[in-house]
């Protein structure tokens, strides 16, 4: 296979077309309807009514043909399913764990490797939290400190590896509580919500040496790792001539064990996995597989799901092709938004880009929930859906009862894998641009109904009025001429 590795080339999409989906754009007064109806929650519109869908990475990749082929010669016994070997010995090749316990998405994995591992009183450190995970580790009686470098708090930033953990913030916490009270930190790789922002090999190494050390064990949220691992091959000292699969593997070297949302880099719509060294942790997770998920051999998944999985495994690291034109479209979108000046987080991370809220609403005070406010404004704009990333999906503090105020209040544009072109990013970037432009006619959003746990997917909202402008607040604004962006940057 031809690479053009290193030049300035241009790349194209490493697939060719053989069936389409039509989409269609609805009307404004459609958009109108449809946002009021789903109480300017993006989560609750419905898809038909979404012209370029933008919502999530998760589950919404497009299968190539040698998956849907897998699909056929799936094995449905309900016990030792040929498709679950397949699926084992993919997961030990590619990330090189040998015990692989099957679940039917991340979270199925999240609660069991939370419940084998977590006390009540445990501290869990991770690289900052993702809502689900976070979820689980609370549930089971732990609580969550944030360990990650203070760049990833900070939008504007440039530092190349952003995901990465601060050592010092680990060792106060280990001082604090006592090894005792930690029973593994939570590692991820390409850090979902600091905005797809990778870690690097040196600091996976020096993290697993410390908690080594302590006796402390350290799980991937390997969720992203392909993305990461591609970071790592562009930007870190040494990594340049290494494959992106030797470089996943090397990540998960430095680890205990991960959990795996197949709904990523996997390449399906549907599975997840807990892998693990240890043959006894897995027993464990075994025994409560059963009463959560399903049998070992399945977890979550029917057989033709293990078998497309096992595929899309495969093929996510068969060349780097893949992974460089799935981040290269983010880029691409990134770029065209730079160049129009909108106020984006930097760099620009691996499965979206994450517009500075704050920034383009100063506005509108956190509470009034400006990243939800935009999300909203946007899909009225164009019917692209995008989905708020800032104070609502942070929730409230389960010990005070406050709202958490994370200082990252955005809205991400997420791409899915192999669906899109280079024109849907145009169109796209065009819309956002626009929205950004009037953005001082954006009024806030207040709740209308607000369920207790991980209320971004349920909640409703009502519009608020819109402050009345003060020229200084206006003039804040970074906004270059929309029409920039026709050139393509
Ligand atoms: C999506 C995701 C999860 C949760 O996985 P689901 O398959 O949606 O349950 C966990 N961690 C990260 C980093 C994710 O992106």
């Amino acid at each position: 296979m031809g690479t053009l590795r290193g030049s300035h080339r241009r790349w194209a999409e490493p697939y060719r077309i053989k069936m389409v989906e039509p989409i269609r754009i609805p009307t404004r007064d459609q958009r109108e309807a449809a946002i009021l109806d789903a109480g300017y929650n993006t989560f609750l519109l419905r898809s038909e009514d979404v012209y370029i869908d933008l919502l999530t990475d998760s589950g919404t990749s497009a299968m190539s043909d040698r998956q849907w082929a897998a699909l056929m010669v799936g094995d449905e016994a309900y016990a030792g399913s040929r498709s679950f070997y397949h699926l084992v010995d993919a997961v030990h090749e590619v990330y090189g764990y040998p015990e692989l316990v099957p679940t039917h998405q991340g979270r199925g994995a999240e609660n069991i490797l939370s419940q084998i591992l977590i006390k009540p009183g445990d501290v869990i450190p991770g690289n900052m939290y993702f809502t689900t995970t976070r979820w689980h580790q609370e549930k089971a009686g732990g609580s969550f400190a944030d360990v990650i470098i203070d760049e990833a708090h900070d939008p504007a930033s440039l530092h190349p590896f952003k995901g990465n953990v601060d050592l010092d913030k680990l060792r106060r916490i280990i001082a604090e509580v006592g090894a005792e009270r930690i029973p593994y930190i939570s590692l991820e790789t390409n850090v979902n919500m600091a905005g797809g922002q990778p870690v690097s090999m040196a600091n996976l190494t020096a993290t697993y040496e410390l908690c080594h050390e302590h006796g402390i064990l350290v799980m991937l949220d390997a969720t992203r790792a392909l993305e990461n691992a591609w970071f790592i091959q562009q930007r870190e000292p040494g990594y340049a001539r290494r494959s992106v699969a030797e470089i996943l593997l090397e990540i998960c070297s430095h680890s205990d064990g991960a959990t795996v949302s197949s709904k990523k880099d996997n390449l399906v719509n549907i599975g997840g996995f807990l892998a693990l060294r240890d043959p006894e942790l897995a027993r464990r997770a075994r025994g409560l597989l059963v009463a959560y998920e399903g049998l070992h051999t399945y977890g979550g998944m029917s057989g033709r799901d293990m078998e497309a999985l096992a595929c899309g495994i495969r093929e996510m690291i068969d060349g780097d092709d893949h992974v460089r034109a799935r981040i290269g479209q983010v880029e691409y979108l990134g770029n065209l938004l730079i160049d129009a000046g909108v106020p984006i987080v930097l760099p620009i991370g691996g499965h979206g880009v994450y517009l500075n809220a704050r920034a383009i609403l100063p506005h509108l005070p956190q509470d009034d929930l400006p990243a939800q406010s935009l999300a909203a404004a946007i899909y009225l704009d164009s019917g692209v859906r995008a989905m708020e990333r800032g104070v609502v999906s942070a929730g409230r503090d389960p010990a005070t009862g406050e709202n958490r105020h994370p200082r990252l209040e955005l809205v991400r544009l997420t791409i899915p894998r192999r669906v899109y072109t280079q024109s849907h990013m145009e169109v796209t970037a065009e819309s956002v641009a626009s929205v950004c432009a009037d953005a001082d006619e954006i009024g806030g959003l207040a709740f209308t109904d607000e369920p207790e746990d991980l209320r971004f997917f349920l909640a409703r909202f009502r519009p608020l009025p819109v402050p009345a402008k003060s020229t200084a607040e206006v003039s804040q604004r970074p906004l270059a001429e929309p029409h920039l962006i026709a050139s393509g940057g």
